[in-house]
């Protein structure tokens, strides 16, 4: 540990940081108008030059590292005198319209200007006078606000790595030329706004900020992304009960103040007029609204009778990832403990339910090994089945710092040419669903190399002979014929991985949603502890979970077999332990998973059904199939704030609140318990999901009564080991990383540093499997499906969006040039895409991000839902569905 000294404050500090960063870090503020704490030491403002005592002449602190015992002194009056003469000369040929800039309060340029007293500048001469740029749905830019501090440009090349910014001219005429007009797919602005969150002047703002309040009067609210697993904070900037903006800080992870375009600007569906307000109740067909003691009434009284009539296992409830811990335990137990029911799932059975069965298998604990800032300790990353840079953008720009500034070596392997594949070492083109073959494939030649960890396998893992003995049918010749990958490319990336001091590996959807799904993840497990790659910073396997809290859903048991904490609902201790905390006898069996649920639903064996924030409608496998399950039930209860496809097929809809409008906490992909804080009042007549199912659950005659999310996660944490030392002032400022079982526990970073949470990692033998449905003559192309970087999901969110819907409006099917010459199509033509189980037709991209043979479509859109086409068949063991793949016809469609 090395002290400093600054304005005489002592501070202590590891590494090489730079005075800069450990001056702001502790909150003593150098000046700095190109300085941000993302980027890379800059130097050409200059107001940041300070003097450090026992060296001649003055520095700056932006670019000098701390050193130990070193002495800085950050304002004298030379210092000052020189930042005076800057700070003018920046205001000769700035607009001083500070009375009606949006950005005033929070301008860097006029903070320092009131700082130093600097009231009109002295230098005359020429001043520019552009015209206010709007052409962007989101993000506007005023060119004489400029003061070419070069911050966008470079948080966009250095960060975000789209170089969508440049100086443009020269001397005088230097300008940011911004491509903001274009988009992720022409190579350009991915609008993630950091662009905005650095720039010092506000030259770059939220177009939808404009005229809309004065930083005085916007209320700050800390909080979590809604969107994707990353658990970005977020800063929700209100005005009564307005979103005016959504801002960060640079200080906090997991994102270090970053943000993608979801984050950024796609939070305006909380004001969105098609939020539902009041309860609604269908009466001939039709919504009628209604009043919440009489919706409540309904709901209470059809439940208790069709208990009665048909008894606990003819109900379901689906519980939500987009809700938050507590919710998600109130919705476990009140089907538990109410409907006496274990038939509670939600969409972690669509995503990821293979990644916490498989490393369960293999270690003993289903989640992301490492943390997502460990990655800039990898040597080689392996992204397989992730589409990083759309799906979890921040955690893409974190792989793209150790790529780009650490050298760290990137295998992509993907079917697509995806965003990461530009930066990737080698790029493995495999078939949709070979994923087995391909790793077995890796890990034979890197046992034939004799590049695995003996050390590691002899002392920390069990099972390794018979996994050896099962790859080595895999050698390269095979491996191709399955995959389509050249032998040449494995052979690299089998020495890359194998070689590597640290390896981490990432994957997602990719890898999971296969009927082969744990086979895929037990793999990936196999190649980790081949290699000695788990337990230290920079290793491990690292599964990206897709919504907000599709982590902490799993983790306080909105599972059909376990209860909160993983714990077997089959264990008689354990049930005795539930029973006895929620004071009533609980179910013994294991209830049915998502997709069974619906098919049993179709069948008849489910009747009744509660649905909290889920769209199955949109989300599930196999559509029509799906809408005849819902149709076929006597009872849909559905809760949500607005009226989604499945809610429109529901008999009674509960107006719930968006995270805006409520406390609680998201755990994030890295198994960190985040905050989510009250910003606005609930919208209309809505209520917390969380007030809602206790509402219920009591006029059911099951009292549940809690004065606040806080002492519901310290019921959450009395039963649940991994949570028992959280609580809310524990995670007040950056949240906890379970396990984290007591008070006194920091939270961990990392897992099975020691020992696996099963005591040895076992290695599984796993053959290669062929998907559940081939091509064939009739249906000829391989489906794959995915999401899009500006939209989420079933679209209910970000298609509310006006400035994202401008930009992206609709899904495209992708398909490959030689194909679309062989179908007879061209740019932009509508084709008909049908499998075995529906057709749908959608606008077509040609492109050779696929390969021949392969085509791909975003599920987000409704008037092309490419969950009409895919896949339900089932992985054996995680009863996830086979998304990924399916066989498909392809043709011109004509009236
Ligand atoms: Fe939100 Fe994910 Fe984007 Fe972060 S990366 S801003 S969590 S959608």
């Amino acid at each position: 540990m090395s002290k400093i000294k600054i304005d005489k404050v002592e501070i202590n500090f590891d590494g090489s940081p730079t005075i800069m960063d450990l001056a702001w870090r502790n909150g003593i503020k150098i000046p700095g108008l190109c300085y941000d704490y993302r980027l890379k030491p800059y130097g050409a403002c200059r107001l940041c030059q300070v003097e450090i005592k026992g060296l001649s002449g003055l520095h700056l602190a932006c670019n000098t590292l701390a050193k130990d015992d070193m002495e800085v002194i950050t304002k004298n009056d030379e210092i000052n005198e020189i930042r005076k003469i800057i700070l003018d000369l920046l205001l000769s040929d700035h607009p001083l319209d500070c009375v009606i800039c949006d950005a005033t309060g929070e301008c860097e340029l006029q903070n320092l200007a009131y700082e130093y007293g600097i009231k009109s500048t002295r230098f005359s001469g020429g001043s520019h006078n552009w015209q206010m740029e709007l052409s962007s749905s989101l993000i506007a830019k005023d060119q004489n606000k400029c003061i070419l501090c070069g911050r966008c440009v470079r948080i966009c090349s250095e960060v975000v790595k789209a170089t969508a910014i440049n100086f443009a001219d020269k001397g005088f005429d230097t300008v940011i030329d911004a491509g903001f007009g274009e988009t992720l797919n022409s190579g350009t602005c991915v609008f993630c706004g950091n662009c905005i969150s650095t720039c010092p002047v506000g030259a770059l703002f939220p177009k939808s900020r404009i005229g809309r309040g004065r930083t005085w009067e916007l209320k700050s609210t800390r909080t979590t992304c809604i969107y994707c697993g990353v658990g970005c904070q977020l800063i929700l900037k209100t005005k009564g009960q307005e979103l005016i903006d959504v801002v960060t800080n640079v200080y906090k992870p997991p994102n270090y103040g970053s943000l993608c375009v979801k984050g950024k600007f796609g939070m305006d569906f909380i004001n969105h007029p098609d939020r539902l307000k009041m309860p609604l109740i269908k009466k001939d067909g039709t919504f009628v609204e209604s009043n919440w003691e009489d919706a409540l009434n309904l709901v209470v009284n059809k439940f208790k009778e069709l208990l009665l009539k048909y008894g606990p296992n003819k109900f379901a409830g689906f519980s939500s990832a987009k809700c938050t811990n507590e919710e998600n335990y109130l919705f476990q137990k009140f089907v538990r403990a109410v409907m006496k029911t274990n038939n509670v799932d939600h969409c972690a059975r669509l995503c990821h339910a293979s990644t916490i069965a498989g490393l369960a298998m293999a270690f003993g604990s289903g989640a992301m090994t490492n943390s997502i800032e460990d990655v800039l300790e990898s040597d080689v990353i392996l992204i397989i089945g992730s589409n990083t840079y759309e799906a979890h953008p921040v955690i893409a720009y974190k792989i793209l710092e150790a790529v780009s500034d650490r050298g760290a070596k990137l295998i992509v392997i993907d079917p697509r040419k995806i965003f990461m594949t530009n930066y990737a070492d080698i790029w493995l083109a495999h078939k949709p669903g070979s994923d087995v073959a391909v790793l077995n494939g890796i890990m034979n030649m890197i046992i034939s190399e004799g590049l695995q960890d003996d050390d590691f396998i002899l002392s920390r893992t069990e099972g390794y002979e018979v996994m050896k003995e099962n790859v080595s049918k895999y050698d390269l010749g095979y491996v191709e014929g399955i995959s389509g990958v050249p032998a040449n490319d494995l052979i690299k990336a089998a020495r890359l991985y194998g070689s590597a001091k640290n390896a981490s590996i990432f994957y997602s959807m990719g890898i999971t949603q296969h009927s082969t799904g744990t086979d895929n993840v037990l793999s990936l497990a196999n190649l980790a502890m081949l290699t000695g790659n788990i337990g230290r910073k920079g290793t491990g396997i690292n599964p990206l979970r897709g919504q907000n809290n599709v982590q902490g859903s799993c983790d306080v048991g909105a599972l059909p077999n376990l209860y909160p904490g993983y714990q077997s609902v089959n264990d008689p201790t354990i049930r005795e332990k539930m029973e006895k905390a929620w004071g009533t006898s609980l179910p013994t069996n294991a209830g049915l998973t998502l997709v069974e649920i619906i098919n049993a639903a179709s069948s008849g064996e489910i009747k009744y059904m509660y649905i909290m924030g889920e769209n199955p409608a949109m989300s599930d496998p196999d559509l029509n199939h799906v809408l005849h399950a819902l149709e076929n039930l006597e009872f849909v209860v559905v809760q949500d704030i607005f009226l989604s496809e499945t809610a429109r097929m529901a008999d009674v809809v509960l107006p719930g609140t968006s995270f805006a409008e409520k406390d609680g906490t998201f755990t994030n992909t890295e198994r960190r318990v985040q905050r989510i804080r009250q910003a606005i009042e609930p919208i209309g007549n809505s209520r917390p999901d969380w007030k809602i199912i206790c509402d219920i659950s009591t006029r059911m005659g099951y009292d549940m009564a809690y004065s606040s999310t806080s002492e519901i996660m310290d019921e959450i944490a009395a039963l649940t080991p991994i949570y028992g030392g959280i609580s809310y002032s524990r995670i007040e400022d950056e949240g906890l990383q379970w396990p984290c079982p007591d008070k006194d526990h920091p939270g961990t970073p990392i897992l099975h540093t020691y020992q696996f949470t099963r005591g040895k990692g076992k290695f599984h033998v796993v053959e290669y499997i062929p998907p559940a449905e081939q091509p064939d003559e009739e249906y000829q192309f391989i489906l794959t499906t995915g999401r899009l970087l500006h939209h989420f999901h079933t679209g209910t969110l970000t298609r509310r969006i006006a400035g994202i819907n401008e930009i992206v409006p609709f899904g495209k099917v992708e398909i490959n040039p030689s194909d679309a010459r062989e179908i007879g199509i061209q740019k932009e033509d509508e084709v008909v895409l049908e499998s075995r189980r529906g057709k749908i037709t959608a606008r077509v991209e040609i492109t050779d991000k696929v390969k021949p043979g392969v085509v791909f479509m975003p599920f987000h859109f409704y008037e092309s839902a490419a969950n009409v086409l895919t896949n339900a068949a089932l992985d054996p063991i995680a009863k996830i569905p086979e998304y990924k793949v399916c066989a498909l016809k392809v043709y011109k469609y004509s009236d």
